[in-house]
């Protein structure tokens, strides 16, 4: 795969999707296959498992077919073999009708489903999304670092029982002493469109300082510094995350929810919302809201958090609601788009292990490099 824009008619493309669905297939399979060790229980809970079952198998048609188009188009076999090769084995191994089991109690777990499951969404919705509304039109969708942030994603979201948990512990550990259970009845009690309301200007006032503190922070920022380190976003780029940054942000944010005790209904509802505008806010579209881009964050306003130019450096911190960064002078709303995206100078080479060591070497480079 190199970093060219695909083009019909080369046999790229239906390689691509090929070699992604094939993958995607056999570790679906694996998934049904393993349930107690790949699967998340939260997430098993509201999935339909014979709608994904056809999912599965249209997945698997639609990579073998593919592989046999970009056998027929691409000089290169290595897309449509590695396509076919996957796909046979997620054949192999059961395909769409394979056996599983009720998993029962799991201690420990890989989000290997919600690995699969989100990719797939997200990639579905946004891949169009950002060819028909594309901001930077010479950006391909295979951009520069979308197979690192590719592995940002996988780990994440494998390791997603480990995250949780060390974002719910600290908040539980030190703060159990403030909850009452008078106040959490209470705000309970309030109607659920409020309490997400009240969850997102929360959980982003926490953020945001903890944010604002990441990048004045010479210790915390080499952890920070790898998410700004894409040269180009899109919708996969918000997934650029080292695990302490996103443990330590997420750990924060949590308090002020733990402490108001919303209900499961405004959580799960604030989770959906906030997880798709993470990855909206990142996307390569040039949509403009008016008006409504002082109400919640978009990618115009996320954008020039992400640019080295001089004015936009340390601004627009908040990622839900933007009239936080105004409360706090650190709001940036120039007329025009940002040009240029990442830290000055490209000082962290473009790979996951890399992204994962840096913050731990000892170099001068490491230094604060976007202090203003
Ligand atoms: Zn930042
Ligand atoms: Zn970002």
């Amino acid at each position: 795969m190199s970093d060219r824009e695909l083009r019909f008619g080369d046999g790229k493309i239906s390689g691509v999707i090929a070699m992604a669905l094939g993958a995607l297939s056999l570790l679906a399979v694996l998934c049904f296959r393993f349930p107690e060790l790949l699967t998340t229980p939260d997430l098993r809970a509201v999935y339909p498992v014979p709608l994904l079952r056809g999912v599965l198998f249209v997945s698997i048609l639609i990579s073998l077919t593919a592989s046999l188009i970009s056998f027929a188009l691409s000089r290169s076999r290595l897309l449509p073999v590695l396509g076919l090769t996957s796909t046979a084995a997620a054949i192999g191994l059961g395909g769409a009708w394979v056996e599983t089991h009720d998993p029962g109690a799991q201690a420990r777990y890989l989000g290997l489903d919600w690995f699969v499951l989100d990719l797939l969404l997200l990639a579905v919705l946004f891949v169009p999304l950002e060819r028909a509304f594309s901001l930077h039109r010479a950006q391909p969708i295979l951009r520069r670092g979308f197979r690192t942030d590719l592995a940002h994603f996988f780990v994440s979201h494998l390791l997603v029982q480990g995250t949780v948990l060390l974002t719910m512990a600290p908040a539980a550990a030190l703060f159990g002493w403030v909850v009452s259970a008078e106040f959490r009845t209470a705000v309970r009690g309030q109607p659920i469109a409020l309490q997400v309301l009240e969850a997102a200007f929360l959980a982003d006032l926490f953020q945001y300082w903890i944010h604002r503190f990441a990048h004045s922070s010479s210790w915390l920022w080499r952890f920070h510094r790898i998410h700004h380190s894409s040269s180009q976003l899109d919708w996969l780029a918000g997934s650029r995350l080292h695990l302490v940054d996103i443990v330590i942000t997420r750990a924060v944010s949590f308090v002020p929810l733990f402490v108001a005790g919303f209900s499961d209904a405004a959580m799960t509802t604030y989770v959906v919302l906030v997880s798709f505008q993470a990855v909206l806010i990142h996307a390569n579209v040039d949509w403009r809201f008016g008006k409504l881009e002082w109400l919640f964050a978009t990618p115009f306003y996320h954008h020039w958090h992400h640019t080295a130019e001089p004015d936009a450096i340390d601004r627009n911190f908040a990622v839900h609601l933007p009239v936080i960064d105004w409360l706090f002078g650190t709001l940036h709303r120039p007329a025009r788009w940002p040009r240029t995206y990442g830290i000055d100078g490209d000082p962290i080479p473009d790979n996951w292990f890399a992204h994962l060591v840096a913050p731990f070497a000892n170099t001068a480079e490491t230094e604060p490099d976007r202090a203003p």
